[in-house]
């Protein structure tokens, strides 16, 4: 790429913002130093056109979500974002494209503190991989196998509207473009959570994740998955399974013990998100699915595609 040194100065240099950081862009690899008593939490996620993301998809909102999707990871870890690096390639340098992409990526990195270290730059199908890491109190992030029987389970904010985005477009797009990673639910749900994953595959599939790496299984009342109130207009006809199988909601789904249900409720008034408790953890292995007069709905073994 021929202006490529002058585009990393230009876009790809922040001044640093945290203490942490010995030594960020512009040297072979970046030098940081995590606070004693921690573990780093590491993620990393490529979202390429025409498979995560429409190729004339705004640009400000691609550099948003590929940082969203990664804190996402972070949150679900109980870990505090604390450094990341980018590896953008595209077909060819637009100016404007990389101006709105760095004005998506930036607001969102600013409001976590999170300071861009490094990255790359290559010519390409249009493709961004984000590598992001966090910080969490040594031992205590949380995890996908930490599901207890006994435990409840709950999702934050609400789910399905991202796909019906996909589907649909509309007043969805928003959720499908600018998903809001839940940080600061995950920060506080260390020492309440059980265990936890985001969700961003779909819930169905998601819990079944945690469900497997803790050898239980669960009860889910499809009656009390949180819909937003655009979904719920259109219920009857769209039906349940954008909230159940639907992708790119980026919710944190956790579960917690019966006495902690006042902790939830106060995380959930303080922190002004929505905290579903959808169904509780069972002894049995697998999930089984209740609708609302607590009849079992089939939930197919290979995908979950199909819920009306
Ligand atoms: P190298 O050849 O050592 O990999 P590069 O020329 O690829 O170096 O990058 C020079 C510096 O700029 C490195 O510190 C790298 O981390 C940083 N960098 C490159 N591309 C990006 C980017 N998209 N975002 C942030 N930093 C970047
Ligand atoms: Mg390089």
């Amino acid at each position: 790429m021929p202006s490529e040194f002058n585009l990393i100065r230009e876009f790809f240099t922040p001044p640093n913002s945290r203490p942490d950081v010995r030594l960020g862009v512009g040297d072979d690899a970046a030098l940081l130093a995590p606070a004693a008593g921690k573990d780093v939490a590491l993620t990393i996620d490529t979202l390429a056109a025409g498979t995560h993301f429409a190729a004339d998809a705004p640009a400000d909102a691609v550099g948003h979500k590929c940082l969203a999707v990664s804190l996402s990871d972070l949150a679900a870890m109980g870990a505090a974002p604390a450094w990341v690096t980018l590896a953008l390639t595209m077909p060819r340098v637009e100016r404007a494209w990389v101006e709105a992409f760095c004005g998506g990526f930036y607001a969102l990195a600013r409001r976590f503190n999170v300071q861009l270290v490094g990255g790359d730059l290559s010519r390409g199908a249009l493709s961004v991989t984000v590598q992001a890491a966090g910080l969490v109190d040594a031992g205590r992030g949380l995890r996908r196998d930490g599901a207890c029987a006994g435990e409840e389970v709950y999702v934050s904010g609400v789910l399905g509207d991202a796909a019906l985005g996909l589907e649909r477009g509309g007043e969805f797009r928003r959720a499908l473009h600018w998903p809001q990673p839940r940080v600061e639910l995950g920060l506080a749900l260390a020492g309440v959570a059980g265990a936890c994953i985001d969700v961003s595959d779909g819930l169905l599939a998601d819990l079944g994740h945690v469900l497997r790496c803790s050898g239980v299984g669960a009860e889910v009342m499809r009656g009390a998955l949180p819909l937003s109130a655009a979904y719920r207009e259109i219920l009857a006809e769209t039906g349940w399974t954008a909230a159940l199988a639907g992708g790119d909601d980026y919710e944190l789904c956790f579960t917690a013990h019966p006495k902690r249900r006042t902790d939830v409720a106060a995380l959930a008034a303080e922190l002004k998100i929505p905290l579903t408790r959808i169904g509780a953890v069972t002894q049995g292995r697998g999930l089984r699915l209740l609708d609302e007069n607590g009849d079992v709905l089939p939930v197919a073994r290979a995908g979950y595609e199909h819920f009306s």
